[in-house]
């Protein structure tokens, strides 16, 4: 067993209380074919069993985690009514709800002001950021380093910005001293500083960048789509902590709640700390708002139509895991945390692996030594297909060979492919002896045939059945 059911009762009582609101209208009752949802519903779950089991603890690869049960049953319940937080006729109870639960994020980062809303998620949250820098300097070029991720310079390309990369040190942050040069050399109007890069988990250094504007006039907008939560979390380290304590000073930050907020896909987040930027909004729709002042969302947001039932199930667990340092979703991560660190001690004392430098969040990243760095690369592919096959699913990313200093190999290439883990889950923790027994017995088996393509499977280690 895997798979929570036993939450499902909860919906069908809270569906009757949801009902309930509506108890003075005419009797009417909806009769859905339900042979035919038996029948496609059957079809639909073969379909879904081709997934790797991203809720299961043995899946420690890329950014996918399921819903907090909370997420996914306040999510389910809003479809009965299919709430649309574009305006406030369409999304009566939702859209307080997600002005609530935006105003719980802001105060997270220590806000005290902000304007801002749900998006689809991180990309369109990243767009409105670099938008409005957009607006604020217009001509002038945004800044962001070669391991931003991939959307700000294609963004920049949709908004028409000038773009400017700006390259990363060894531990894949921001070079400070070479943007200190372009801030010099170029018309840079906003930088863009990532807290938790989607390759490595790597935060940029913000108190420095901070002291930049001081002295160069500039935007600052972080993307903290992957890494945001942190900020809650008691045990990073002294660097990233600072930069954490620091985020109250940008002017925009974007955050995805559908990475570490244990919210279904379709929830992102923007915010930006001066609320005037919402002229810039401004738009004239003559058909959307007609029966409040209040402000609807669609007046401050890019996208029109959008899924009220993403607020609900974000307002709910906020309810439930509020966003402070102690609580249980930073619990959460900071086990998550312990497991990266974990992970990286062993991988460090073991001499078949090279990780890249200490993580700062959750994401861990090791090089499968060899003779030189393409056969590492080599060797990081058959591990990698070595380890799916016993249900350990990790993932692959191609990263600077800079980021491996001290391994044993010699170089041939600049970028080199190596074996990447986002431990996002709490059970990760504990799951540690395991995960790293069956990477252990899958390099063995690798290694052993010398670089023989073939990969047989190691006997799966046995253990608990896992339960969510
Ligand atoms: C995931 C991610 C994004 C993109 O967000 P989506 O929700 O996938 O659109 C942007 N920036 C960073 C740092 C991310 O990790």
């Amino acid at each position: 067993m895997s798979l929570e059911k036993e939450s499902l009762a909860i919906l069908r009582d809270a569906l009757d209380v949801l009902e309930k609101g509506f108890q003075d209208l005419p009797a009417y009752q909806p009769a859905p074919d339900m042979e035919a949802l038996r029948s496609v519903m059957m079809t639909v779950a073969d379909k879904m069993q081709d997934n790797y089991p991203y809720h299961h603890p043995l899946y420690a690869g890329q950014m996918l985690k399921p819903p907090h049960p909370i997420a996914r049953l306040a999510y389910m319940l809003a479809m009965w009514i299919n709430p649309n937080n574009h305006a406030l006729d369409g999304s009566r109870a939702s859209s307080p709800m997600e002005k609530e639960a935006v105003a719980d994020i802001a105060a997270m980062f220590g806000w005290e002001s902000h304007l801002g809303h749900l998006t689809s998620g991180g990309t369109v949250a990243n767009m409105e950021g670099l938008w409005i820098a957009g607006c604020e300097h217009p001509g002038k070029a945004i800044a962001a380093s070669t391991q931003s991720h991939y959307t700000h310079h294609r963004l920049t390309g949709v908004l028409g910005i000038p773009f400017i990369e700006v390259p990363v040190d060894e531990r894949a942050r921001m070079d400070v001293d070479v943007l200190r040069r372009l801030l010099q050399r170029e018309d840079i109007g906003t930088v863009v500083v990532t807290i938790g890069t989607t390759a490595t988990g790597s935060i940029d250094p913000l108190p420095e960048i901070l002291a930049l504007r001081d002295e160069f006039d500039f935007r600052i907008h972080a993307d903290t789509a992957y890494g945001g939560y942190f900020a809650l979390v008691d045990n990073l380290g002294e660097e990233a902590r600072a930069a954490y304590d620091l985020l109250s000073e940008v002017d925009s930050l974007a955050i995805d709640p559908h990475k570490h907020g244990l919210q279904p896909y379709g929830c992102g987040c923007i915010l930006f700390k001066n609320p005037a930027v919402g002229r810039f909004y401004k738009h004239d729709s003559p058909y959307t708002y007609f029966t409040s002042s209040d402000l609807h969302l669609g007046e401050i947001t890019l996208e029109c139509s959008r899924a009220g039932a993403s607020a609900v199930g974000l307002w709910a667990t906020h309810q439930m895991m509020p966003l402070v340092m102690g609580g249980t979703l930073a619990n959460g991560l900071s086990k998550g945390r312990e497991a990266a660190l974990d992970l990286h001690r062993r991988l460090e004392n073991d001499s078949r692996f090279t990780p890249a430098f200490a993580p700062q969040l959750d994401i861990v990243v090791w090089a499968v030594n060899g003779q030189t760095s393409a056969e590492a690369s080599w060797r990081a592919q058959q591990v990698f297909d070595a380890c799916a096959a016993n249900n350990l699913h990790l993932a692959l990313v191609k990263l600077p060979a800079k980021f491996f200093k001290h391994a044993p190999f010699s170089v041939d290439e600049d970028t080199l492919t190596c074996l990447r883990s986002c431990l996002m889950k709490p059970e990760h923790l504990e799951w540690m002896p395991r995960i790293w027994d069956i990477l252990d017995q899958s390099t063995a088996i690798i290694l052993d045939e010398g670089g023989h393509p073939a990969v047989k499977t190691a006997p799966a280690p046995q253990g608990p059945d896992y339960k969510d």
